[in-house]
């Protein structure tokens, strides 16, 4: 067994950056008397109790059955109760293994989870392809089993809800209370990553089971491919959960963290840089700052995203400026021409006149690279793309604009979405090649 209390304290006191700190092993490590957590993608952490054990999130359907094995493999009791932190489908989709390991399970989770299922049946090939697309800029070896080429994983992910989700028989609105053996939990309700967010309190252990208020990233409260998320609310969810002063702390991605000062230390510091950006972006609101304006101003500082649990390779602040925006302001981003605008394809054929053709276009983007302006880059390279869809010469140029700037992005999110562009442009140079 790992000791990852001992790991995690060492990575946040000394500042470590080279260790991994979402650790995608299926392996249970036990941190602390009958507590223990499947380090998987998502984590599960479990409480073992002499009436049964409760187990937080099931992980995904591909690892749900591996996680089962390594809780029973430490636990002489059968899980009896199973709480999904939120209904992410990396939390609860592993809970069909789990129906087929201990039979009938209490599944505890918060009223909107219902909703957030029907939710994506509804727009089940769309969820599908966002996923794919965010997922599918990393190397393939990260054991995530969210993206995989083959025929067979392709077809399970085109139910992006499995079949064999566990749906909750009972539904929490702001608060629930259960007792388990002599165990006693307390299951609370804040938005933050979604609406339907809970985390729990074992008020005898003083110990949080916090979901994905904190996932040893800077907040994912800003994804560009998803629904409305939460900052003000998450940051405040952080500090109530601070006030309970836990001495333990189970995250549902990356490490456990133990001690009451380091716990406090570090939900007080994620819920400042939310806050602080929050705050910026509204103060600019409130001052006629247009989403341009705002975007290429507000910045948290480098030394807070350089903090292990801090850093900005999942989500990015950028995302999270524009999500807050969003969530008190609408789409529109305030430049005119952006309310009802030309096609992209009208648009890109203009700028390809007047440049002089797609040539310079693409030489001025390559240009801009180099200077490292990737942004102006990725720009030009769009207009030469919208002005000649089909043309396998200007294509093969923007893919390879696009792969550039993946290289230079950190969160997996651009990444992602920087190949998908790219993989868009290498369809049409393929498809003229195999003509
Ligand atoms: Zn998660």
């Amino acid at each position: 067994m790992a000791d990852l209390l001992a790991l995690s304290s060492r990575i946040i006191d000394e500042r470590v950056l080279d260790e991994p700190v979402n650790r995608v092993t299926q392996e249970l490590s036990e941190i602390g008397d009958g507590v223990a957590v499947v380090e998987s993608f998502s984590h599960s952490a479990v409480l073992r109790t002499d009436a049964g054990a409760v187990a937080f999130d099931a992980s995904h359907k591909s690892t749900g059955a591996d996680v089962a094995d390594a809780i029973a493999g430490w636990s002489d009791v059968p899980v009896t109760h199973l709480v999904y932190t939120h209904g992410h489908i990396d939390h609860v989709g592993g809970s069909g293994a789990f129906a087929e390991r201990w039979g009938d399970l209490e599944v505890i989770g918060h009223e909107r989870v219902a909703a957030r299922f029907e939710r994506y049946r509804a727009t089940n090939d769309w969820n599908v392809d966002i996923n794919t697309r965010q997922f599918g800029g990393i190397r393939q070896d990260m054991g995530l089993m969210l993206v995989e080429s083959d025929d067979e994983a392709m077809a399970r992910w085109r139910r992006f809800l499995p079949d064999t989700t566990l749906w909750p028989t009972i539904e929490v609105h702001d608060a629930h209370e259960f007792v388990v053996g002599d165990e006693r939990i307390e299951l609370h309700h804040d938005r933050g990553e979604t609406d339907d967010h809970l985390w729990a309190w074992l008020p005898e252990r003083k110990v949080i089971m916090a979901g994905d208020f904190l996932i040893w990233n800077f907040p994912n409260a800003g994804n560009p491919q998803k629904v409305q998320r939460f900052p003000i609310e998450w940051a405040a969810a952080l500090r109530r959960m601070a006030s309970f002063e836990p001495e333990l702390l189970v995250p549902a991605h990356g490490l456990p963290i133990s001690g009451a000062s380091r716990i406090r230390t570090v939900l007080h510091t994620v819920a400042d840089a939310l806050d602080a950006l929050v705050d910026e972006v509204v103060a600019m609101m409130n001052g006629g700052a247009k989403l341009d304006e705002i975007v290429h101003t507000v910045r948290v500082p480098d030394d807070t995203l350089a903090l292990p649990y801090l850093r900005p390779l999942y989500d990015e602040p950028e995302f999270v400026v524009r999500n807050v925006w969003r969530q008190f302001g609408g789409w529109w981003d305030g430049a005119a021409s952006r309310l009802k605008p030309a096609p992209d394809a009208a648009v890109g054929a203009v700028v390809a006149e007047l440049a002089g053709g797609t040539a310079p276009l693409l030489e001025r983007a390559k240009r801009a690279l180099d200077d490292g302006d990737v942004r102006l880059a990725s720009h030009l390279a769009d207009f030469a793309g919208w002005a000649a869809p089909d043309d396998p010469e200007v294509h093969a140029e923007r893919a390879d604009i696009y792969l550039r700037r993946r290289k230079l992005e950190s969160s997996l999110m651009s990444k992602g979405i920087f190949a998908a562009a790219a993989r868009e442009s290498q369809v049409i140079v393929d498809g003229h090649a195999s003509t």
